[in-house]
Parts: structure tokens; sequence; C-alpha cells
């Protein structure tokens, strides 16, 4: 809380009160995935439908909150240090209370509590609709036994298919859901809708099986509905969240409440996926659920889905991607590997020929899907054979990119226990920027291809040459003083790359993970016409466009950020590994001129 407040700012709040003036304020930060977004969307929604209001400001607020990950040490450091700079403000004599979200959380427990004693409270991401009562708690319990604050239940949605699922209270909290187009970001238009939580692949580099516990899939009219609530507040894109989404399965009258209404249910064991299903409508496959979304909820512009797992992706999906125009071609399916060995200790369940298999299928019925993987280089016991296959894998497959990442141990996972990290620094450095220099070949000449054709881009971001920035090329390193840097990264489209690599850190380079594209200030030397402006989206494959927009468009600025959220037609002019750059085209100009 601010230093010496003159009334208690939780006066007339409770996990059920009503909004209050002089609420208690929060600042809410989040770490790694996109289901972490996801859950801090709905943890900010839950909280100020309960009188908390939101602050920017961690030095002023009353409770300070990391929605934490996990996956990547680099995420964890960033989150410890936040906790440092929190406990100064108690050590200053400020009342705050400090919490821990998420993946780490879970992972940790009570083991945080000794370490940073200026935590206040723990809630793993099986728990986030108990976070108010945890806040209260906390305020109203000062001094009791800190382990009573925590509380952290990943692990607990392994439960029976029926009767405990039913009573599964993070589907309220995803119910409870809305769209606010007042919050920022929102005039994109485009919203996450989980569709499973948890994941049971067990990958042996991977913790999130253990923080987010088992796959527990969503009722299908569940899902539809919020997706059509969010069209009606006025979302266009929509991305299906989780972990393995083609292993979305949901058997009809199996988990429902005392009301008959259906619930959450665990999902079925790999097996399933090798049986064929049965056409009795009892069953709601990916498939289906895909079709269903895309014809009951006709406004929706855009479908997505992130991420898929490499093994048992049905042709039926692809047929339905392939039928309807709403749904994005595009897939991210991380290979991990290109070597058996190295996917049979990663314990990814396919082999190299089953990927190839599969992206061969994809490439017959969509030609036109883009294609994005993820790739861990120095596993433990990776030789230079095992790399080479690797290597050829990438050859083999028109990746738009490849999020690469370098194997570094992280706790709570079955390889950091099994395996000895045995492949030198300096090797995994080495192999990393291989692959990184392969990508960027490939993402140049999946690009290229793009060129002189029309695209759909949903523009994400305005900006104006007249303020000294352009978009920059592929080859740019970030970081560099002066830059402002918008905020369209690659990395950040995707949830499964930030799960998968764990541990592993990017290096700065074009095709790798959290690449941004940029802006850049211009020499002297390179003028640009006052005044011009330039929008920034994504093609339903999500391809990255720079658009240049004409005199006409952009004569009124006001006039061009509108364009934000709306999806224009684009004549594609150039490329790079990085992204597309092109024209409105002449046909939606004039459109656009008429109206
Ligand atoms: S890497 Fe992906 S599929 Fe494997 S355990 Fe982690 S979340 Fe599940």
């Amino acid at each position: 809380m601010s230093a010496g407040p003159t009334t208690d700012p939780f006066a007339g709040t409770s996990p059920t009160a009503a909004p209050a003036a002089g609420a208690p304020t929060v600042y809410l930060e989040t770490f790694g995935c996109q289901m972490n977004e996801l859950d801090s969307e709905l943890v900010r929604g839950h909280l100020k439908s309960l009188g908390y209001r939101f602050t920017d400001d961690f030095r002023t607020a009353d409770v300070v909150l990391y929605n934490t990950c996990s996956v990547r040490e680099q995420a964890e450091n960033k989150a410890y240090s936040r906790l440092g700079l929190v406990g100064m403000r108690k050590k200053a004599g400020e009342s705050v209370i400090l919490g821990v979200l998420g993946c780490m959380a879970e992972r940790d427990g009570a083991d945080m509590l000794r370490r940073f004693p200026q935590v206040d409270l723990l809630c793993g991401p099986g728990e986030l609709d108990r976070l108010p009562a945890l806040i209260d708690n906390v305020r109203r319990t000062e001094g009791a036994a800190r382990e009573e604050r925590i509380a952290l239940a990943g692990n607990k949605s392994r439960r029976s298919a029926t009767l405990a699922a039913a009573e599964d209270h993070l589907e309220l909290l995803d119910l409870s859901r809305a769209f606010e187009p007042s919050e920022p970001g929102a005039e994109r238009r485009s919203a996450y809708v989980r569709i499973t939580r948890g994941c049971n692949k067990f990958c042996t580099y991977c913790v999130v099986p253990n923080t987010r516990g088992a796959e527990v899939h969503r009722p299908p009219d569940s899902i539809v509905e919020e997706c059509r609530r969010l069209v009606d507040a006025g979302v266009i894109e929509i991305t299906l969240l989780g972990q393995t989404v083609n292993h979305y399965r949901y058997t009809h009258g199996l988990a429902v409440d005392s009301e008959g209404r259906e619930q959450p249910q665990v999902g079925p064991g790999l097996a399933a996926f090798r049986q064929p299903v049965a056409d009795d409508g009892r069953t709601t496959t990916f498939a289906r659920l895909l079709e269903r979304i895309h014809d009951e909820v006709p406004g929706l512009e855009r479908l997505r889905f992130v991420t898929s797992y490499p093994r048992d992706f049905g042709d039926d999906i692809l047929d339905v991607m392939a039928r309807c125009p709403r749904i994005c071609r595009y897939l991210h399916v991380p290979a991990q590997s290109g070597s058996d060995r190295i996917l049979k200790a990663m314990n990814r369940g396919y082999t190299r020929a089953e990927y190839l298999e599969f992206i061969d299928r994809v490439r017959r019925t969509l030609p036109d899907c883009t294609i994005a993987g993820d790739i861990i280089v120095g596993f433990p016991g990776e030789t230079d054979e095992d790399f080479a296959e690797t290597v050829s894998l990438l050859k083999a497959v028109p990746f738009k990119n490849n999020f690469i990442f370098k194997y570094s141990p992280r706790p709570g996972t079955v390889a950091i226990d099994r395996f000895e990290d045995d492949v030198p620094t300096e090797v995994k450095k080495l192999r990393n920027n291989l692959l990184l220099d392969l990508q960027t070949e490939i993402s140049a000449r999946v690009h290229a291809e793009w060129v002189g054709r029309e695209v759909d881009v949903l523009v994400e971001e305005i900006r104006d040459h007249g303020t000294g920035h352009e978009a920059a090329g592929a080859a740019e390193t970030a970081g560099n003083p002066g830059e402002s840097r918008l905020s369209l990264s690659i990395a950040g489209a995707d949830h499964h790359a930030q799960h998968t690599h764990v541990g592993a850190e990017k290096d700065a380079h074009p095709a790798s993970k959290n690449v941004e594209v940029r802006w850049v200030r211009r020499q002297a030397s390179s003028a640009r016409p006052k005044g011009g402006v330039q929008a920034v989206g994504r093609t339903a494959g999500d391809l990255i466009v720079a658009i240049d927009l004409d005199e006409s468009v952009a004569a009124s600025s006001d006039a061009a950020r509108a364009l934000v959220g709306t999806m224009l037609r684009v004549e594609v002019r150039n490329s790079s590994a990085l992204l597309l750059r092109g024209a409105v085209s002449k046909t939606a100009l004039a459109r656009f001129n008429r109206g």
C-alpha cells in the first residue's frame, strides 16, 4: 500500500463485495506464455469485478502480483528480481501485499515462502479462482501462519472424469470472462479462448504437466458460447489455447453438475487417439469443435489455434481447415529434434518419419498453410549425428519460423534427474547459431513466395514516419539505445514455445524466439515523406506485414489509427526473412476513398 494511508484501502471489500470508492490498487505483471496472459486477463477481470482498481506502477500498488513462468530461466530470474524490489518497499515500512501466481508458485510451493519472506501468498494456476479469498486472508491474518496463504492445486486437476471435475471452479473463471473495449490492447480485437488446461504428455524437459496438471477439456458449448460473446463484444480474431490442441476430446454425458450442465472433464489417454471415433454424436473432437465455432459464430473473421502436437493430428482436422475459410491455415507444430534417439529421450511419442509424414499430409491438403516449429539443441546426449538429423529435418520442411533454444536443465523436470547435461555450452551455442542461420535462409525463401500476391492483414499497430521511425529489417539486432520497440513479437504469438523450451535462452537473431519487429531511428540521409504512416499486422498464416499506407489513408493520423483491429487487403511488394512489406491494394484503396 502507499505509505501511510489514512484509511484502510481494503475496507468494504471481500471476495464477494461490490466495487467501492477508494478501492485497493493492484499491479499485475505477467511472465511467460499465452496461457499465462489469459490467466492474468481472467484474474484482472475477477478482481475488478470485486472493486479492485489496476495500476501500472508497482511502487504505489496496494497489491503486487506476479504471474510467473517456470519454463525459462530468464523469466524466472526476472520474477525473482521483481520480488526483491517489492521487498524493498516492505523494508521501507510500506504495507503491500505481494503475491506470486502461476507455475513458479506451483512448483516451489512453501519453499518460496521460506526463501522470499516478503511473499505473502502463493497461488498456482489451478486455483486462480481463489485468489481474492487469499488476498483477503492475508489482509485479515497479518502475523498468522504464512503456510495458510498458499493455494496450490495444479495436480489436483488430475481428477476423475466425472465427480470432481464437475466441481471445477476454474471453469467459472473462464466463463466469467468479459471483453472490455476500454482495456489496453482491446483495439486489436483479438482474444484467446482456452479449450484445454494442463498436459498429459510428460516430455522429459518440461515442467508443465506438474505445474498445470493433467489435461482437462472444457465443454464445447462453453467454448462456443465464450467465442460468441467475445465476437458480440467486438472481437474478430480468436486463438484457441491448449498445450496440445489436437488432443481436445470431449465425451458428452460424462461430467455434469447437479443441474445437468456439462462440466470440464479429464482427457482420454493417448491410446484413444489411435481409435476411430464413433459417429454417434457422443464425442466432440477437435475437428468438430473447430467446425462448430466456425459455423455457429459467423461474425468471427479469424479462428486460430495453438499448439499442435505432431502425433494424432488427424485428417479430419485438416479437412475442416480446408473446408472452413475463416479457420487460419497456420500450424505451430514443434518438432523439437530431427533425431529419433533424442525424440525418444525427450519422450515426445513420435518419430522423425512420423513428423515428416504429418507435414506431407498438411502440404497435400492445405498447400498454402504456413508452418512454425520449435527446436531444442544440446539436449543431453545429442551427438553431431543427432544434430545433423535436426539440420536435415529443417531443410525438409518450409518452416516460416522456428523457435530455437539451447537446452538447459530445469527444476521439476524428469530430464534434470535422468540425464547429465553433457553437451558443452560452446557446442550448444554453435548448434544454435547454425540452426538460426539456416532458419533465416528458409524464412527468407518462405516469405519471398508471397511477393506479388494479395493478402488480408489484421492491423495490430500504426506507426508514423513523421516520428522518425520505420520498420526494422530482418537483420537488425535488438536493444540499441534510442530505439523504441514495437510490441509485435513473433515469440509472443505462441505459448507452446515458452513451455517447451525448458530453460533455453534465446540468442539475438532474426529467426530466434522472441525476435521483435522493431522501429529504428532513420538516418538523416534516408529521408521519407513527412507524415507518412505505416501499419503492421499479420496475415491469416501469421506472417508479419509492414504496410506503407497511401497518403489518402494517412492524411489523418486518427483515421490511420482507426485501422487497428481492421482487416486490410495488401499487395505484397517485397520481403525479408522476418516480414513482408506492401501497400494497401488498389481495390481496397478505392473502397476506402469511396467510403
Ligand atoms: S512440451 Fe508441450 S506436450 Fe510436452 S509436456 Fe510440455 S506442454 Fe506437454
